[in-house]
């Protein structure tokens, strides 16, 4: 088992002997330290809970509050629009949910690329409660045609939500949120964008560009596992998925867990905070391997936008070419200590073959290759990364 600690200057190292060489932070990022040094009063001495009427618990209500004060203020939005949640995929259960239960909408316009959260989720809404589902059609590089989605919007009159992913966790393509959030409102329709993978590494202004909802999940920048938020735009009245106690101002039962709130607070003003050097840093990482990858390894190719600065500046995804050796790819990186992705996690622990690279259809011939960085990784570790390909494939 890999335990990683950090030093005082935020880099990574491990425990055991073997390097281990973490390239898979859109499956999950480790904790900064300043994170965790953030928790640790709200697990130790601030244990009070945050519905007590002492001051044991009004102390954990007011860092609660100020947290969500400060989110809010990062996305122009107001403090009480933002509801702590478990997690992104609570997160967009209760958007779907409240769409159809508390909002009226009987359509639901998707992509067939969405993370499993939505689809599953849309699919259930569909097979239980008859509700009419669409998908936009996709460009060869997996963004979304937005002409196709005004033409869906256009042709009924249906109450609709739009749920897409704003960044895909698998392939990296970008919807540009205020062409979507435009076209839904001129057609009068809900939005929901999942943010999960560009939330903390993009500025989003929700009073600039209106949009409904939005699921966030702290683990995916530096955060703690285990708590999300869902932003609810005012205009929408909506119950609460989990039902109990009146916490989150009746929008979620269930005594908070202020540890992880804190700990999300802290991971997403630290990134807001040095976003632009962050982006840097991380941009030049995934540019480098890209360009080492293509002149190394001639039968490879791209998945998603072919130009890297349009797409999630986190996520590069390489197919190479299927043959017995890179097959083993994932097996034999992983044999290497290079963690990577190769498909979407299931609960199982194994990898199925991605939805979204069978959505591309073109494709199938390639195995696919997820490289994700985060401001933990350095130029050295994808120089090793690369020697370790170069000994496996060539
Ligand atoms: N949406 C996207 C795009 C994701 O990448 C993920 C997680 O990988 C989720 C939703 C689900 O988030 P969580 O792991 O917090 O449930």
């Amino acid at each position: 088992m890999v335990r990683i600690v950090f030093n005082i200057t935020r880099k990574p190292f491990y425990t055991h002997m073997k390097s281990t060489i973490y390239l898979d932070n859109a499956a999950t990022t480790p904790l900064l330290p300043e994170v965790s040094a953030a928790m640790r009063p709200f697990l130790e001495q601030h244990f009070g809970n945050p519905s007590s009427i002492y001051s044991l618990g009004r102390t954990t209500k007011m860092h609660i509050e100020q947290a969500r004060e400060s989110i809010s203020k990062e996305l122009n939005c107001k403090r009480g629009e933002i509801i702590f949640t478990s997690s992104g995929t609570e997160s967009i259960n209760k958007v779907l949910f409240a769409a159809i239960l508390d909002l009226n909408c009987k359509r639901i316009i998707t992509s067939a690329i969405e993370h499993h959260a939505t689809l599953h989720t849309i699919e259930h809404l569909q097979k239980t409660l008859g509700i009419e589902v669409q998908y936009v059609n996709l460009q060869t590089d997996g963004t979304i045609d937005e002409n196709h989605l005004a033409d869906l919007l256009k042709s009924s009159s249906l109450k609709t939500i739009v749920s897409l992913l704003h960044a895909n966790n698998e392939i990296g393509t970008l919807t540009n949120m205020s062409n979507v959030s435009a076209l839904c409102q001129t057609h009068k329709a809900l939005l929901h964008m999942d943010t999960v993978q560009s939330i903390a590494h993009y500025k989003i202004d929700l009073t600039a560009c209106p949009i409904d909802f939005l699921s966030c999940s702290g683990h995916k920048f530096h955060g703690p596992k285990g708590i999300g938020f869902v932003y609810v735009n005012g205009k929408n009245k909506i119950s609460p998925l989990l039902l109990g106690g009146g916490q989150e101002r009746n929008m979620r039962a269930g005594t908070e867990n202020v540890a992880g709130i804190i700990g999300l607070e802290k991971a997403f003003l630290l990134a807001y905070q040095h976003l632009d050097e962050n982006k840097a840093h991380i941009f030049k990482l995934k540019t480098y391997l890209h360009e080492q990858i293509q002149n190394r390894f001639s039968k490879t190719i791209l998945f998603g936008n072919q130009n890297l600065n349009e797409s999630l500046y986190t996520v590069l995804n390489i197919g190479f070419l299927k043959n017995p050796q890179t097959e083993m790819l994932p097996l034999s990186l992983d044999i290497e200590g290079i963690c990577i992705s190769s498909g979407s996690a299931c609960s199982s622990g194994s990898e199925n073959q991605s939805h979204v690279i069978a959505a591309l259809k073109k494709y199938q011939d390639y195995q696919p290759i997820r490289f994700s960085f985060s401001i933990l990784n350095t130029l050295a570790e994808i120089d090793q990364t690369i020697a370790v390909l170069d000994k496996l494939l060539n």
